[in-house]
């Protein structure tokens, strides 16, 4: 067994408990560990007073509590935490929210370390929920340095993470190898990774720090290339695909449409039409921004397979959005004789098996479902078309998952997630991509505002005004990243509070990802008949959802949003003929926060809005792996390490001129390393 890969609670000092607490920040591993870089670094030597401290400067600084530690709780859902920290220069506020804890775990005359962002209110300045820890004489905050500081997570200290971290690299000392390939270590004058990983998070001097952090970088672009080089290749591998051919019961369907195609729309069928009838299987991105109608597009490539006598599946990354695309489907299709059934998790076990059989059988032409579709009991007679919506929802494991179920399915992923091309192209190396680069026609701009909380009396009147007319509108409430249950509570909070007071004459459904599936249909239903005038959710609306007649986005908090995010959700109306609107609520006084909310009021072009949300949050979240199932760049920033992505690129051309399969022969290391980190994702 690799101690490197072993569970991280049996390290000495670890346990289960904190080996839960660890789990928390997606640590499993001492290998994992070893990969929790730190976020940043403070200079030991270069500390400042607290009088000195600058406005806007992201700094540590040493003091004592001094006095009361205060609690607040203004609304139900958040607790304000205050207390002076002072040294003999001086005193600042520190304020976080939600930490209501730390009332136990601070007394008055602790020493605490901070590290935040000096901001400033009408009183003076202070620090709003920063990094801090608990100084205790004889611990490593007394030393000189440089000093690393790690994302935490509630119940870890720094202190705690770095004495952990000290017995990670220990280990890794005595069981790691260098797995580059000393040609390429030499020639791009890299570390090794010993020297990289002591010094990424206790570096002996600021420049030993550069060199570990080029070569872990070097080594991250190193991987995901060659990666996605390798998934290209096998894909590609001479692989038969399935012939679907053209036929004129598609350019019936296409006349029969309520609507008619727009140009993109046209334009993308036939780059799609030409794949599907070629005998090499179809490997295509959709990318068309929220609304610009990429359902209809993969309703008429399902039609394709089915008039030529084959299978389809459709998978959606909620039950909400895949219930969705079964009714369209049904309206569309059903009529030409296509048997389509719906399979999510939630269906009761006789209903299930009787769809599995029935897709086993080749009694059912196309299934639409969520991931209850990739389970191993899913047996298709003959499947030729495998679609995904949303697809930087799923990772690239689980698209392949899908295909593997055919013989060389044809596969098309759509994603409304605008990437800036060139960025596209690395992550999606291995796909081709299509745009739908327009929206159909007679829809309005999306009428956008940034409000105040304290307007909230105004708003809601404005909302009344539309419902008056006969629209419907959404409310979504604050993105809480820790925990589904707290953003469920609120947004039940938010509803009850509505319909008793502001919105007491309509109708308010709830609807949030801790329902059962039954009764987030019935919501949905409800809201599509008109049932339902207001919806009050959580995130879980984000994407997909279609509902031409609501034109009213209330979205509360929206500062804690990626800009993004708030474009996918504000996606949600504007998607008729009405004129629709986007209330942004919020509080910030940020010059961050201010911003983004004044980049929604201008724009709706959704990649426009995508690049400057990497300008302003960096692409680290934007590319996690969570949204596109590649290894995690925990080190290099798409950003600002482009330069050495071209040189990665550049070298990777020579490998693979030498080795035109990649069978990595030469170097073992290296390759076992990629199959690691690369092939066998976790999930
Ligand atoms: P998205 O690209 O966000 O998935 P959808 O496929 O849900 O968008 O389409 C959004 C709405 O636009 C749907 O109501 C759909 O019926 C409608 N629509 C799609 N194409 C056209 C078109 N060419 N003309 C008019 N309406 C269209
Ligand atoms: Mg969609």
């Amino acid at each position: 067994m690799d101690i490197l890969r072993q569970d991280i609670q049996y390290i000495k000092g670890v346990g289960p408990k904190k080996g839960h607490l660890l789990r928390r920040l997606n640590i499993n591993t001492v290998e994992e560990m070893i990969w929790h870089v730190p976020r940043d670094y403070e200079d030991r030597g270069n500390i400042k007073k607290i009088r000195n401290l600058k406005l806007g400067e992201k700094t540590t600084f040493y003091g004592y509590v001094y006095g009361e530690i205060k609690t607040s709780k203004p609304r139900r859902n958040l607790s304000i935490t205050k207390f002076l920290v002072k040294d003999e220069s001086g005193s600042i506020e520190v304020v976080f929210f939600n930490k209501a804890y730390l009332k136990k775990i601070l007394k008055p005359n602790q020493k605490v370390m901070i590290n935040g962002e000096i901001k400033k209110n009408f009183k003076g300045f202070q620090v709003v929920n920063p990094i801090f820890d608990k100084v205790d004489s004889e611990n490593e905050y007394d030393k000189q340095g440089i000093f690393p500081i790690y994302p935490l997570t509630e119940g870890l200290s720094q202190n705690e993470i770095i004495s952990l971290q000290k017995r990670s690299l220990e280990i890794a000392h005595k069981h790691m190898e260098e797995y580059l390939p000393e040609e390429i270590l030499n020639k791009h004058k890299l570390c090794n990774i010993k020297f990289a990983l002591q010094n990424i998070h206790f570096p002996s001097s600021v420049k030993a720090l550069k060199i570990a952090k080029y070569r872990l970088v070097f080594e991250e672009f190193l991987f995901l290339q060659l990666g996605l080089f390798y998934t290209k290749k096998s894909v590609m591998h001479e692989k038969k695909g399935i012939v679907l051919k053209n036929n004129d019961g598609i350019n019936k369907f296409i006349e029969k449409l309520p609507f008619q195609l727009t140009n993109a729309q046209e334009k993308v069928f036939k780059e799609i039409s030409y794949d599907l009838e070629k005998d090499i299987p179809m490997n295509r991105l959709v990318q068309g921004d929220v609304g610009s109608g990429k359902t209809i597009i993969a309703i008429i490539a399902l039609l394709k397979s089915f008039i030529n006598g084959y299978q389809g599946a459709f998978m959606a990354p909620t039950e909400i959005l895949a219930e969705q695309h079964y009714l369209s489907l049904t309206e569309l299709l059903e009529p030409m004789g296509v048997k389509i059934e719906l399979l999510v998790g939630s269906l009761s076990k006789s209903k299930k098996e009787n769809v599995l059989n029935k897709i086993q059988s080749g009694e059912i032409n196309i299934v639409v479902g969520t991931h209850a579709l990739i389970q191993e009991n899913v047996n298709f007679r003959n499947l030729a078309l495998v679609i995904t919506d949303e697809q930087h929802r799923f990772g690239v494991r689980q698209r392949q998952i899908l295909s593997d179920k055919g013989q060389n399915p044809h596969v098309l992923v759509m994603s409304a997630t605008p990437i800036p091309r060139t960025l596209a192209l690395i992550l999606y190396g291995d796909l081709d991509i299509s745009v739908i680069d327009s929206l159909p026609p007679g829809r309005k701009i999306i009428k956008t505002y940034s409000r105040n909380s304290n307007k909230r009396e105004d708003i809601y009147n404005f909302v009344k005004k539309e419902l008056d007319k006969g629209r419907q509108a959404y409310v979504v409430c604050p993105l809480v990243e820790e925990s589904e249950s707290i953003e469920a509570r609120s947004a039940t909070d938010i509803a009850n509070e509505l319909s008793c007071d502001l919105l007491q004459d309509y109708k308010v459904g709830l609807l949030h990802g801790k329902m059962v599936s039954k009764e987030k249909e019935e919501i949905m239903s409800n809201f599509k008949k008109g049932n339902i005038d207001v919806i009050v959710s959580t995130t879980v609306i984000e994407v997909g959802v279609n509902v031409p007649n609501s034109t009213i986005m209330i979205i509360e908090n929206a500062e804690r949003f990626g800009l993004a995010q708030l474009h996918q959700l504000r996606g949600r109306v504007g998607r008729g003929n009405y004129q629709s609107y986007c209330i942004l609520v919020n509080n910030s006084k940020s010059e961050v926060a201010k911003e983004r909310m004044n980049i929604m009021e201008k724009t709706t072009d959704g990649f426009l809005i995508s690049e400057k949300d990497l300008e302003l949050r960096g692409p680290g979240e934007f590319f996690g792996t969570r949204q596109h199932g590649l290894p995690e760049l925990k080190v290099a920033n798409l950003f600002k390490h482009m330069k050495v992505l071209t040189t990665v690129q550049k070298e990777i051309k020579q490998i693979i001129n030498k080795d035109p399969n990649l069978t990595l022969s030469e170097y073992p290391l290296l390759k076992n390393k990629l199959k690691q980190k690369f092939l066998i994702t976790k999930k």
